[in-house]
């Protein structure tokens, strides 16, 4: 745990189904669902990064 400096988390959401997760954004510019293999249902997911740096506290 606290092994995070380099990862940051966004926001983010798929363009073809409209599901809002937060994703794990690596220092080479991939992206990674948070807390689950698959970001949504999508055979391949289009996501979108809404914002990053966000605070989760307001996120529900
Ligand atoms: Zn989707």
């Amino acid at each position: 745990m606290g092994n995070s400096e380099d990862k940051r988390r966004a926001a983010a959401k798929c363009d073809r189904c409209g599901e809002i997760g937060i994703v794990q954004l690596w220092p080479d510019g991939s992206v990674q669902p948070l807390g689950q293999p698959d970001f949504c249902d999508c055979e391949s997911s289009e996501l979108q990064v809404l914002e990053t740096d966000f605070d989760p506290d307001e996120y529900p």
